[in-house]
């Protein structure tokens, strides 16, 4: 018996077998969860519907968060294929590379828009189409990271970006909790992925993390997944609105990555 028996939900954000939301969803199937997935463009599916069929996944196919029409499409096709929905995994980013590395007020209104549209507001515009398919007891969690309330060197916008996540995941609580659905964010350390090669010297953070961390290590995308399932499950029944850590500690610590070695 999993922890996620009975439950179908979306797995939304995985671009390859290193992306946390692979992590998710290995964890999710093993709990016994029934999965949809989705892409962004067809480079993307050559990668994502292999794995996605590795886990008996029910639906695979193509969503842009940028883009209304493509969203309308695909939950439309969430609601023809299982009419109902118990939960959400929204693992998606996207930040201009130069935004990040270059000095943060020289941030433009254009990429500071893309950062926001793709990375916070997608949030919202998942919540707004699947909460209808939603019951009460359904659940969705968003992955969020520390530069949503330190200054992280070479995470610039993304920062800004994660704040307002997490502030609508605040937001998205109090709404959605009147229709007894709980939404809450992941607070991830630092781990090797697509997403990740467009922060500036990533390496560093990493090492950093590590050595600030509680438990003396970063974390694997696997300890990600396996909490995301918990807020995804009964056992958090009483949890929502929160920002969780996933980070081995790290958070609470004096450990800084932005203090320079
Ligand atoms: P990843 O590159 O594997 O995943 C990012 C995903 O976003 C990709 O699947 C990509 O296709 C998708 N995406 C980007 N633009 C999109 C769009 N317009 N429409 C639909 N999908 C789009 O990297 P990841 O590190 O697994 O990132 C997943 C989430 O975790 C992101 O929100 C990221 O900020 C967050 N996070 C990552 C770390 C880390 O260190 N890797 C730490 C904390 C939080």
């Amino acid at each position: 018996m999993g922890i996620l028996n009975g439950k179908k939900g979306l797995i939304l954000g995985v671009a390859n077998n290193k992306s946390i939301a692979w992590g998710v969803a290995r964890a999710a199937q093993r709990e016994g969860a029934t999965l949809g997935f989705n892409y962004l463009g067809e480079q993307m599916e050559k990668r994502v519907r292999p794995l996605a069929e590795s886990v008996g996944a029910e639906i695979i196919a193509p969503m842009n968060v940028s883009d209304e029409a493509s969203m309308d499409a695909y939950f439309a096709l969430v609601k023809e294929q299982w009419g109902e929905l118990d939960f959400v995994v929204h693992s998606i980013a996207f930040a201009n590379k130069d935004a990040l590395r270059d000095r943060f007020h020289t941030t433009s209104r254009e990429d500071f828009h893309l950062a926001l549209d793709v990375s916070s507001y997608s949030f919202i515009a998942c919540a707004q189409r699947a909460a209808p398919l939603m019951k009460e007891g359904a659940s969705m969690v968003t992955m969020s990271y520390l530069g949503a309330e330190r200054a992280i060197p070479g995470y610039g916008v993304m920062g800004v970006a994660k704040a307002a996540l997490e502030a609508s995941t605040r937001y998205l609580s109090q709404d959605l909790g009147e229709d007894g659905i709980r939404v809450n964010s992941v607070s991830a350390g630092p781990i090797r992925t697509l997403a990740a090669s467009a922060v500036g010297d990533f390496k560093k953070l990493m090492d950093k993390s590590a050595r600030g961390a509680m438990l003396k290590h970063n974390v694997t995308q696997e300890e990600v997944g396996n909490t995301c399932v918990y807020l995804l499950s009964d056992l958090a029944s009483g949890v929502t609105g929160e920002v969780h850590y996933v980070d081995a500690g790290f958070h609470v610590g004096a450990g800084d990555p932005g203090i320079p070695d």
